[in-house]
């Protein structure tokens, strides 16, 4: 069962497929997270997508499509995904069904994640990410126990080099470029189901299974 969550940054994708994998065992396929490990160990793909993070752009689709393709040659078959932050243009979608078609899988469902993008931009600049384990906080709506320390790994909470206000504003207009017509593109083939994602995280969460099917919530 492969399932792809979209939407703008800061919809909390991210919270809700850390969830779902740590819960029901599907694999979070975050491209963000996969970039900024290969930033970190200064790999070549990573010294080329930092430029473009660091200002808020879209990584070129060619990095993207082979980066994803890589991590799905290396999965034991039968493995549940969720796409988290991928595809986020129409060109790397009508990729990622070539690449599952010749893999003889698709795309179970698509979640769009709907947040009024006048929030969006607070979600952000209160994000504390651990720098360990990947765990997000908010300073108001979800802060940690101890300041700066994630309660999961206790490592150290800090703020994304691109949850910066002026980054931010590129990013929200990256997403009304290409990410909006990739969440058309999807509605026209009918397989998107959209999620009031302006809720709190644990109604967010209910409403998450409740579309996928799974639980009993
Ligand atoms: P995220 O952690 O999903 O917010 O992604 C952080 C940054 O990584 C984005 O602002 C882009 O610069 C880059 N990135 C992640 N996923 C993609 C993608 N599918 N296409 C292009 N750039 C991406």
């Amino acid at each position: 069962m492969n399932v792809i969550f979209i939407g703008a940054p800061g919809t909390g994708k991210g919270t809700q497929a850390k969830i779902l994998s740590n819960q029901f065992g599907f694999l979070q396929l975050s491209t963000g997270d996969l970039l900024r490990a290969a930033i970190a160990k200064e790999q070549p793909l990573g010294l080329e997508a930092k430029a473009y993070m660091n200002k808020g752009a879209l990584v070129p689709d060619n990095i993207l499509v082979s980066l994803v393709s890589g991590y799905l040659d290396g999965l034991p078959v039968g493995s549940k995904v969720i796409f988290d932050g991928f595809p986020r243009t129409v060109n790397q979608a009508v990729e990622l069904d070539r690449m599952l078609v010749g893999r003889g899988q698709k795309i179970y469902q698509v979640l769009y994640f709907n947040v009024p993008l006048n929030v969006l931009s607070d979600r952000l600049t209160g994000r504390r990410t651990c720098s360990k384990c990947g765990e997000i906080f908010h300073i108001i709506s979800k802060p940690s126990l101890k300041p700066n320390i994630c309660d999961r790994c206790s490592g150290e909470l800090v703020t994304r080099p691109d949850d910066r206000a002026d980054v931010i504003e590129k990013r929200l207009s990256e997403y009304n470029l290409n990410t909006a017509p990739t969440v058309q593109f999807y509605k026209d083939s009918g397989r998107l189901v959209e999620i009031d994602a302006g809720m709190d995280e644990s109604a967010v969460s209910k409403a998450v299974l409740k579309f996928l099917g799974i639980g009993n919530l």
